[in-house]
């Protein structure tokens, strides 16, 4: 592997100084900047512009327990019950017990949560959940609602800047190995050094032929801790949502519909119109995303088709255009009325459960490097995410992470003397690389997986990249091609490691 994407000497590129380095400006790296001391000089750097983040997409909520029915223990079960039993129980614990305080300070930053008609907060069930916990803004609008306060909140801040259209290309470690800045390219290379960097990227989406992830979501992050020395975890479990929109013609996923869908009532039918998940688990259309997912898939391939549906059609059009304003505009463009029709969907990559492995202060195994939301893995989705437990966890090991860097008291490690050396051959034709990695990860590292598709894969991405290592990658595409590339082989990787079918991570051969 490539210690170092960059390609240029160190003397050659302009320094900027900050106390704090986060990359990415989601939930987890805006909740994070926004709780630093304001004595702390902070830049958020973000790949594009700032609502192009993963959580401004976010529709079904916030899971946390504000319920009188609920119990913290409860959300915990719920929690270790869908991660498939390898979770980690003590840093799920931590989340679940700080959710509602995360709420409230959400609502002290103005963000709107629904509330019902006697003025209490409107709380939805989704998949796996035993009790309704999962808190909304603007119907099926949680995540821009979000974002839009944070980003009102956070340039109230005097000590942090945010940095658009900056492309982290490394994380730079001193002679001891600690981290002590980033390189990050906009037109050309520039180092910005700290004493603490975040590495909040989110996770790996377009890795994948069919994902609900923004274009910006390729896992460079991950790649860069990683070459840095960081220790990466559960890579194996990727997350496919059971129902994304589908094209039936054109073969292509179109949007997310949200598990609240189903939680308001919503049954998945099979292409002869039956309904399927009746007996194939307790909580039936409300399983388990990776036991939904899976059935799909298998309906899918018996019946020859490239999607199920989905029936909301005992819900009146004033309920669906109300309660998912913007499902129900997308689905009307797709030319489907929800109250009457039935919706086509099929299974597509969503979430990454993998990623950074961090402590209970979002600390990687790198000194003054951490990481938060998804890009980290914290492992307190083991095996298998509960819906809508990610913006909670960016939030709860957001402040986590600004809580340890606040009180840290970490000497600033010298910037290395040694430049990488300089590749000379021609650059990459990004494109067709690109759309090779997303088929091989598609085909072969989806829902169901075995040993001979996997190492076929893993072949053809050791081919892309013994290519790549010896490139000029000068620019965003191409060093995010490489990424992508190297984020499948660990993938791939931990994936033949594990041959036992657990959660998410599905084996047909085991
Ligand atoms: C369609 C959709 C619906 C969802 N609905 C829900 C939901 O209802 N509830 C729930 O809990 N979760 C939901 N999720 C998951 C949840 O939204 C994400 O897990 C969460 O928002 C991740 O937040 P984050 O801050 O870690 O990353 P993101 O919000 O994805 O932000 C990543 C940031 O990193 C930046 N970045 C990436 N690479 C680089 C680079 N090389 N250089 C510089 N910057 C970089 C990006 O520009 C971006 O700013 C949903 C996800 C999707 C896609």
């Amino acid at each position: 592997m490539r210690r170092y994407l960059f390609q240029k000497d160190f003397q050659d590129m302009p320094m900027v100084q900050y106390d704090v380095v986060i990359v990415g400006g989601g939930l987890a790296g805006l909740y994070t900047a926004l709780q630093l001391n304001e004595g702390l000089s902070c830049a958020v750097l973000v790949k594009d512009r700032l609502n192009t983040c993963n959580t401004s997409l976010a529709q079904g909520g916030v899971a946390a327990v504000v319920e009188p029915e609920d119990e913290t223990r409860l959300h915990l079960e719920d929690t270790l019950k869908a991660a498939a039993g390898i979770a980690d129980k003590e840093l799920a614990r931590l989340m679940v017990e700080q959710g509602p305080k995360e709420i409230d300070r959400l609502v002290s930053l103005g963000v709107p949560f629904d509330k019902n008609p006697e003025g209490k907060w409107h709380t939805t069930k989704e998949g796996a959940h035993t009790r309704k916990r999962v808190l909304h803004c603007g119907g099926d609008a949680t995540g821009r609602l979000i974002m839009d306060r944070l980003k009102t909140a956070v340039a109230e801040k005097p000590n942090v800047e945010i940095l658009e259209n900056r492309f982290l290309v490394d994380v730079l470690t001193g002679e001891n190995g600690r981290a002590c800045g980033v390189v990050a390219f906009e037109n050309d290379y520039c180092i910005l050094s700290a004493k603490a960097m975040v590495i909040c990227t989110g996770g790996i989406g377009r890795v994948y032929r069919h994902t609900t992830n923004r274009h910006s979501i390729t896992g460079d992050g991950i790649a860069a801790a990683a070459r840095a020395g960081a220790t990466l975890k559960h890579m194996e479990f990727v997350q496919f949502h059971p129902t994304a929109f589908m094209d039936t013609e054109s073969g292509k996923t179109r949007f997310l519909i949200s598990e609240a869908v189903r939680g308001e009532g919503g049954i998945l039918r099979n292409p002869s119109g039956n309904p399927f998940m009746e007996g194939r688990h307790e909580l039936k259309d409300l399983a388990p995303r990776d036991v939904v997912a899976r059935e799909i898939f298998l309906e899918m391939k018996k019946a020859g088709t490239n999607h199920v549906f989905l029936d909301i059609t005992t819900r009146s059009k004033n309920f669906l255009s109300k309660r998912f304003p913007t499902i129900y505009r997308n689905c009307l463009e797709q030319g489907v009325h929800m109250e009457q029709d039935l919706i086509p969907v099929a299974p597509v990559q969503h979430y990454f459960m993998g990623g950074i492995e961090t402590n209970r202060y979002g600390q990687t195994s790198v000194e003054n490097l951490y990481a938060a939301g998804e890009a980290a893995c914290t492992g307190v989705h083991g095996a298998n995410r509960l819906a809508s437990n990610s913006l909670l966890e960016c939030l709860v090991f957001g402040s986590q992470c600004a809580r340890h860097i606040n009180t840290e008291k970490s000497s600033k490690e010298v910037l290395p003397g040694i430049s990488p050396s300089h590749k000379t051959i021609s650059p990459v034709d990004t494109e067709s690389i690109e759309k090779k990695i997303r088929n091989l990860m598609q085909d072969y590292a989806g829902i169901v997986r075995n040993e001979k598709g996997l190492q076929r894969a893993l072949s053809g991405l050791h081919g892309i990249l013994k290519d790549l290592e010896v490139r000029d990658l000068r620019h965003g595409q191409p060093m995010e091609v490489y990424n992508m590339a190297f984020v499948g082989k660990e993938i791939i990787n931990a994936a033949l490691k594990r041959k036992q079918s657990t959660g998410a991570h599905y084996r047909d051969d085991s």
